[in-house]
């Protein structure tokens, strides 16, 4: 490890040589601004005892770029702080700011984000699992996303282990990073690029700025005519990998026979990207089966075919990602190799500082959360960390099934649909405890859900506990045992709202809901149904836009009907009706009617009405409300 430091003063002197302890081989060099130049570009790391505005002023010509330039650390002349201030991540400054500290017993000074909010850097992460970066200039905005958010979406096709606060998505068009030897994901995925979907088309909806990192997995088989020039092999690599959707950052090492191994153009090639070279003798090539066979290769290396056959052996697979191509002197096919670039997580994850905070003694937090319609794209990212941040997940099969790869490796408490009560009895308790407890509820939790019913048992736990006080008060009961400490006291609750099903299904239908509306819940497992027949012909009579939830269920097919009854007493029968089933889901359906023939559709619980009022239009297969701009003067 190079390390240089620079001192002005006696004191600063004093200070380097003390060092010295800790970088036996540093070079103390006493400071003027001629003599940084050259120690810039021989050192790795450079230790000003200094001002950091000196530091500043000195090294702003020289800087070049953060995967180039050595880390610089500054210390007072008293070596109280020692301040990472260049090249933090990948030039190691952070680290060497912290060993210093360490040794002198000071303290490091720390600013790049992901390390004050304990993130994972993506360039540290990408450098530390072999990843290359292809847009550096993408970077910066990532890792704010990822702070901001307390998360990253990535799309990946390799076998590769995400830290926890990653998340994998599998529509390309939603993630912020891309994982993949494809040099476009979007011409090889199943997402339609353009046209027949109305609903949105990849280039519309993808997410802005999306980065790939790229695995070294790919090997490229060669065989080339004697004294090929390393420019034509170059560029019938790039011609093959172009062809064939693949990135050339990717390629992990060129295949070929023994005899080549020392072919300059070859060589020249793979020094140029610093690409390693496999070779293989005439048998080992001549052992794989199932492979083309050319005479004249035969004739002149002694055997059948080099390309494919070093391309398997060298790649470890047994299928090629591109066969043999022929391109002037050159032959060349693509295998993949297995990805394993994972190397040990040094950081503390979220789970493992909630266990500490709990072994402090903290109490116990719920989150009740909305996980939205259906899909994980649709879960926002503050519920997602939440979720994330969670010992225990409580909630229902369906909604949990649905958030599957976000909870893989957590706890989950889950019962029947009914038994809500058990559910969220179940996380107050685990919560007392000191437990992080994430409530789970789709779409929003606040919406038919189970938001009311948690701070419904808090408010009785609550008011049991001060009755019995006040009965140990009043000394009529000398029984402390049975006193429970106010839970709200001790028990943090945060709602997290999420996307209820009438937002998800509005933005399927056009905008219904742009003027004042109504959502009931034809349930009448938990409402007397004649207040739901009231309140169904308030709200039509009023000219709401109606929503209606829980439409229809076995024990109450004929529900909907008498709902249509009340509301066709107010609205004429051609009144546009949207009907949506799974919105957001992978069996979304939708449906655009009317209220004459609303019945004629299938309508279950997975699905929800919403009905026009009496303005509501439609126009292109989309309901539409006015909300009055047409007749607002200009
Ligand atoms: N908290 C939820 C509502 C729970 S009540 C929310 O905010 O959306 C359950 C009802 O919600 C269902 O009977 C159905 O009417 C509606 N619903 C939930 N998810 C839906 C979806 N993906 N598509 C259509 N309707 C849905």
């Amino acid at each position: 490890m190079s390390v240089a430091i620079l001192y002005i003063t006696d004191r600063g002197h004093t200070l380097a040589k003390r060092l010295t302890g800790l970088y036996p081989e540093a070079r103390i060099v006493k400071f003027s601004s001629g003599t940084v130049p050259a120690l810039w570009k021989e050192s790795k790391n450079l230790i000003f005892i200094m001002a950091t505005g000196i530091v500043v002023r000195t090294i702003a010509p020289l800087l070049q770029g953060k995967h180039v330039d050595p880390a610089v650390v500054v210390l007072d002349e008293k070596g109280m702080f020692a301040v990472s201030l260049l090249s933090g991540h990948l030039g190691g400054a952070n680290e060497l700011a912290k060993e210093i500290a360490n040794f002198l017993g000071s303290e490091a000074v720390i600013t790049t984000a992901s390390d004050v909010n304990t993130m994972p850097s993506i360039d540290l992460w990408a450098r530390d699992n072999d990843l290359t970066i292809e847009n550096w200039s993408l970077v910066p905005q990532i890792g704010t996303r990822c702070i901001n958010n307390g998360t990253l979406r990535v799309y990946t096709d390799v076998g590769i282990e995400l830290p926890d606060e990653f998340l994998k998505v599998s529509d390309p068009r939603f993630a912020d990073l891309f994982i993949t030897n494809k040099r476009d994901v979007y011409s090889t995925s199943a997402v339609r690029v353009s046209g027949e979907s109305t609903q949105c088309s990849a280039g519309a909806c993808r997410v802005k700025g999306q980065l790939y990192l790229r695995p070294k997995n790919l090997i490229l088989g060669i065989g080339c005519n004697s004294n090929t020039p390393a420019d034509e092999i170059e560029q019938a690599a790039r011609r093959t990998l172009d062809a064939y959707n693949l990135s050339f950052a990717s390629v992990h090492s060129i295949a070929t026979i023994d005899i080549k191994g020392n072919e300059p153009g070859l060589k020249a090639f793979a020094e140029k990207h610093t690409l390693g070279i496999v070779t293989f003798t005439p048998d080992e090539l001549n052992r794989v089966e199932g492979i083309a066979k050319s005479e004249a290769a035969l004739k002149a290396t002694g055997a059948h075919a080099v390309a494919e056959p070093a391309a398997f052996l060298s790649s470890g697979s047994n299928v090629l990602l591109v066969s043999k191509q022929k391109i002037g002197n050159v032959t060349i096919a693509v295998a993949e190799k297995r990805f394993g670039g994972q190397k040990e997580e040094k950081k503390v994850s979220v789970k493992e500082k909630n266990s500490a905070a709990e072994k402090m003694g903290a109490s116990g937090k719920i989150y009740i959360v909305g996980t939205g319609p259906g899909s994980i794209e649709h879960i926002t990212p503050h519920a997602q960390d939440a979720i994330r941040k969670s010992d225990i997940i409580v909630g229902y099969g369906t909604y949990i099934d649905l958030i599957g790869e976000l909870i893989k490796d957590k706890e989950v408490f889950s019962t029947g649909m009914t038994k809500e009560t058990d559910r969220c009895r179940k996380a107050v308790e685990l919560a007392l405890e000191g437990k992080t407890v994430a409530v789970i509820s789709g779409g929003d939790p606040g919406i038919y859900a189970m938001a009311g019913l948690v701070f419904e048992l808090i408010k009785t736990r609550d008011e049991l506990s001060v009755m019995s006080n006040e009965l140990k008060d009043s000394a009529l009961s000398s029984d402390a045992s049975r006193i429970t400490p106010r839970a709200s006291r001790s028990l943090s609750v945060e709602v997290i709202p999420g996307i209820s099903a009438l937002n998800a299904c509005a933005a399927r239908l056009g905008a219904p809901l742009m003027h004042d509306f109504a959502s009931i819940s034809l349930s009448d497992r938990l409402t007397p149904w004649d207040l739901i027949e009231k309140r169904l012909e308030a709200a039509a009579m009023a000219d709401f836009v109606i929503a209606l939830y829980n439409p229809k269920s076995k024990g109450r097919a004929e529900h909907i009907g008498r709902a249509r009854e009340i509301i066709a007493k107010h609205r004429a029968p051609g009144t546009p009706v949207g009907i949506v089933k799974g919105a957001m889901r992978e069996d979304e359906k939708i449906v655009i009617t009317d209220l004459k023939a609303m019945l004629d559709h299938d309508i279950d619980m997975q699905t929800t009405v919403i009905i026009g009022n009496s303005k509501t239009f439609l126009w292109n297969n989309l309901i539409i409300t006015p909300r009055g701009y047409e007749n607002k003067k200009q």
